[in-house]
């Protein structure tokens, strides 16, 4: 791992200089902040809708209108049921759209968005290490799966099962985004813990597996702002079951037949999910990683453009 170091003041002006050159930035943050109100609606009034959308909406979100693509697959899994539909939405969506919910709609994808803008260095990682440490996302799906599945088993044969989260939501048991997303406005209005100079003391009142939860979720959020988007990168069941179906996604992000390789480096540069200049070809991104953000778009529009994969 290479370490870049840049001062807050240079990294902040830069921001604002380049944000007239961030077209498809624009366009993306009110697109990600509509998703943030509209998957967290149910305080405007909007309704829930049982449907598995293949963005991460953690269990026990308290405004949540839909159901998180792997949050879906569980319950279904731990119902002792073969997840079909969700199976379906995860390879319709991929197959189209790629990861683009990852880098347009997901509230979590676009919480990292927000944590990697803090004018804090950031450290590149090798392509190889990228992808091998998605190894820690597949591990969580198959661990979840493989105890729901036993225990959805057991319930179809009419042995007692406890309604304990283990039993429905293995992975967001441990889920440390579900702190932050669930568990902190529940702890918060039941006055588990108060967010003031008691608040590492009031944890004291909550069980082990909050606490549990609320140091990965310190860990992942300083991983995060140093590298951004460590947790879609690496950790996130939603993001790697859609990116294992978006191969070969429809749409993508293409080079152009005439741009100089040279020129992709400020692209490769731009991309928050760490893609090497390597995958990016005329075809379109080789990488199941992209979340078909624009970043690299705007970094070099002359030689980069959405289009249709050939
Ligand atoms: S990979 Fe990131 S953006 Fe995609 S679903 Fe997971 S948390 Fe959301
Ligand atoms: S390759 Fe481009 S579109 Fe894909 S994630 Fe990276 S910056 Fe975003």
């Amino acid at each position: 791992m290479a370490t870049q170091v840049e001062s807050p003041i240079f990294v902040l002006t830069s921001w604002f200089k380049g944000l007239g050159q961030k077209r498809i930035r624009i366009v993306r943050l009110i697109s990600q902040l509509t998703f943030l109100f509209v998957l967290n609606g149910t305080f405007l009034g909007l309704s829930r809708i049982p449907a598995p959308l293949p963005v991460h909406l953690p269990v026990g979100s308290p405004f949540v209108t839909a159901w998180g693509g792997f949050q879906a697959m569980q319950y279904v899994v731990s119902r002792g049921q073969f997840p079909f539909l969700v199976l379906g939405m995860f390879f319709l969506t991929g197959a189209i759209f790629g990861r683009m919910f990852c880098g347009w709609a997901c509230p979590v994808g676009f919480w990292q968005d927000l944590l990697s803008w803090l004018p804090i260095s950031k450290t590149k990682v090798g392509r190889t290490d990228n992808r091998g440490f998605i190894f820690i996302a597949w591990f969580g799906i198959i661990v979840s799966l493989l105890v729901l599945a036993i225990s959805g088993l057991d319930r179809i044969s009419g042995n007692a099962i406890t309604s304990d989260a283990r039993n429905q939501m293995f992975f967001d048991f441990f889920d440390p985004v579900g702190f932050l997303f669930g568990t902190l406005y529940y702890a918060l209005t039941w006055e588990n813990i108060t967010l003031d100079y008691n608040f590492i003391a009031s944890l004291d009142k909550v069980d082990m597996g909050v606490r549990l939860k609320f140091i990965l979720l310190i860990a992942v959020t300083l991983m995060s702002m140093k590298v951004p988007r460590a947790y879609c990168r690496w950790i996130c069941p939603t993001g790697a079951i859609l990116g294992a179906c978006s191969r070969y996604s429809i749409l993508t992000v293409k080079v152009d037949k005439d741009a100089v390789v040279e020129n992709l480096t400020s692209s490769a540069n731009a991309c928050p999910m760490g893609i090497s200049i390597s995958e990016f070809t005329t075809e379109g991104i080789k990488d199941t990683l992209c979340t078909l953000c624009g970043n690299c778009i705007d970094a070099n529009p002359d030689a980069l453009s959405f289009g249709i994969r050939e």
